[in-house]
């Protein structure tokens, strides 16, 4: 039996995009090839608020975030971490050789712009990873405000984590001034994973010339040049299946409407909120909470995975808590094609099976 899944990723896959993944392969070196790679680009630009280049590469979202933060480091990287998926930022600069240092928040609480510019003051730092999202703890970071601070240091590369949040809450590239901006397609875009996206501005890739040892696979730059020399192909055969999959999907997205998709978002959000409040408590702080899923703090000792056991059995699944945080909390995703009364329907059969 298929689980209807309520985790942060991999999310369902509406039937008539899966159907795209089977469409009949065509040359990786053809005109359609570009066709397909420019349809996807500027319909992405449009859900990204950006009129940056849009790359893809053929890894999931952690491909992306390594290849940021190795291809465009001149100096030192300044790596802020709300929860695991900052964390990892970090793990990949320390091993690719990147200098790096690391602000962590507790978990549970954001990280501020008072942080940044306290960082950033002290002018060690030319890159800059946030996460906007962060799914162990269902944090939403306060980007704009952390944007507005970073626009006071011109030198720094802006890198943003949107993995889980792209697709399902708004983020204004430009106007923020993402310079790397970074999305898979496993969450919020509602497809199957395999394929990462990102947003690439000119300073960006300005400073990756500047950069020796990018390596090759996730080099931004490589990419991005083979981009421009090659009509919209890429240097590797990227994943064809996907791509037209994501060019479907993202028509589907538009004709529902950006702001209507962000705020189906906001409503299941806030549905969720509510019920974790009544029953249990939640980790992040209410005006900091994610839009696209919730982390619930198990304050009534249940057995998460017994709970999610039952759940399998009438065919839902959501996800146990991250890392340190299993059993101490449960995740509930609301994201891509979930709707509100889905939601409500997994919370009624959740009550069922604790006897809430
Ligand atoms: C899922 C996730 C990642 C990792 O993405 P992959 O596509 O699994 O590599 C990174 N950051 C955040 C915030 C995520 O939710």
């Amino acid at each position: 039996m298929h689980k209807r899944l309520f985790i942060p990723g991999p999310v369902d896959v509406a039937d008539d995009v899966l159907q795209k993944l089977a469409t009949p392969m065509i040359g990786h070196r053809t005109k359609d090839a570009s066709d397909l790679q420019r349809s996807i680009s500027e319909k992405m630009q449009k859900l990204m608020y950006t009129k940056n280049q849009v790359m893809l590469s053929t890894t999931s979202g952690s491909g992306l975030m390594e290849g940021a933060v190795r291809s465009c480091t001149r100096k030192r990287a300044a790596i802020f971490s709300v929860g695991a998926f900052g964390d990892r930022w970090y793990k990949m600069a320390k091993v690719n050789g990147v200098p790096a240092d690391k602000f962590t928040s507790e978990w549970g609480k954001p990280t501020t712009p008072e942080m940044v510019d306290e960082a950033l003051s002290t002018g060690k730092y030319d890159l800059i990873t946030i996460t906007h999202n962060e799914t162990s703890t269902g944090i939403m970071n306060p980007v704009e405000g952390i944007a507005e601070v970073i626009k006071k240091y011109p030198e720094v590369v802006f890198c943003l984590d949107t993995v889980s949040s792209l697709g399902g809450a708004k983020v204004e590239v430009d106007k923020l001034g993402v310079d790397i901006c970074i999305a898979s397609t496993q969450k919020c875009l509602g497809l199957p994973p395999g394929l990462a996206i990102c947003s690439i501005s000119q300073k960006a890739l300005d400073a990756a010339k500047e950069v020796p040892n990018r390596g090759l696979y996730l080099d931004l730059l490589t990419l991005y040049e083979y981009i421009q020399k090659k009509d919209h192909q890429y240097p590797s055969t990227p994943s064809l299946p996907h791509m037209f999959a994501l060019d479907y999907q993202l028509d589907k997205i538009l004709e529902e409407g950006l702001d209507n998709r962000f705020n189906r978002h906001l409503e299941m959000a806030k549905y969720v909120r509510e019920w974790a409040n009544k029953h249990f408590e939640m980790l992040a702080e209410e005006r900091y909470a994610s839009n696209t899923l919730t982390t619930v703090k198990n304050t009534k000792g249940i057995s998460v995975s017994d709970l999610n056991k039952e759940l399998g059995k009438r065919g839902y699944m959501i996800s146990n808590g991250y890392g340190d945080l299993k059993e101490k909390t449960f995740r509930i995703a609301h994201m891509a094609e979930t709707t509100l009364d889905e939601v409500k329907q997994l919370l009624s059969i959740i009550e069922e099976i604790l006897g809430l």
